[in-house]
């Protein structure tokens, strides 16, 4: 839409990010456009980078460059406490807030039902195996405060209960 045809393709792709409107994306093209050749190719080369080297760890499916990310490996944490988040942004909140010292797990969403989300589309299971496993004594819900949020928690703890397990919900601000 008016620029020319290589920015309007990577306008058209940056729009696509679900966090990143069609306005946020000009803004970011035009700044790009203004990078000195170096810095851009630096840009891409990290683009490429993370997406080589990025998984999902193994246990919590917090983003990781091992098999487990460096929150589950390390031995100082407390592994009977688990805390359920949404998504890896959300993890990295409660360790800048360094109050919370156990193992988390990341849902990888909430429960949506408008938008086909069910628990089968979340890691719903992996965290009832996890838990069954049997090592934790207390699980945190740390969902967001929103509509969804608070109904993935209603939802997981009324499957946590089942299991006969202590469920706290986190409160959020
Ligand atoms: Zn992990």
């Amino acid at each position: 839409m008016g620029y020319t045809r290589s920015t309007d393709r990577l306008i058209a792709e940056l729009s696509r990010l679900p966090g990143v409107g069609r306005r946020a994306a000009q803004t970011m093209v035009l700044d790009i456009l203004k990078l000195p050749q170096e810095e851009a190719v630096r840009l891409a080369r990290l683009i490429l980078d993370v997406k080589k080297k990025t998984r999902d760890c193994t246990s919590c499916f917090n983003l990781t460059e091992e098999d487990l990310c460096p929150i589950c490996s390390d031995q100082s944490r407390d592994r009977g406490l688990l805390c359920v988040v949404e998504e890896p942004h959300d993890l990295a909140a409660l360790e800048r807030a360094k109050s919370f010292r156990g193992l988390y797990h990341i849902l990888g969403g909430v429960l949506s039902p408008l938008e086909g989300i069910g628990p089968e589309q979340l890691r719903v299971r992996e965290l009832l195996e996890r838990i069954g496993a049997g090592a934790f004594r207390e699980v945190l819900i740390a969902t967001n405060p929103t509509l969804e949020g608070e109904a993935t928690a209603l939802y997981l703890g009324r499957q946590l209960k089942g299991l006969g397990f202590p469920v706290t919900r986190l409160a959020r601000g």
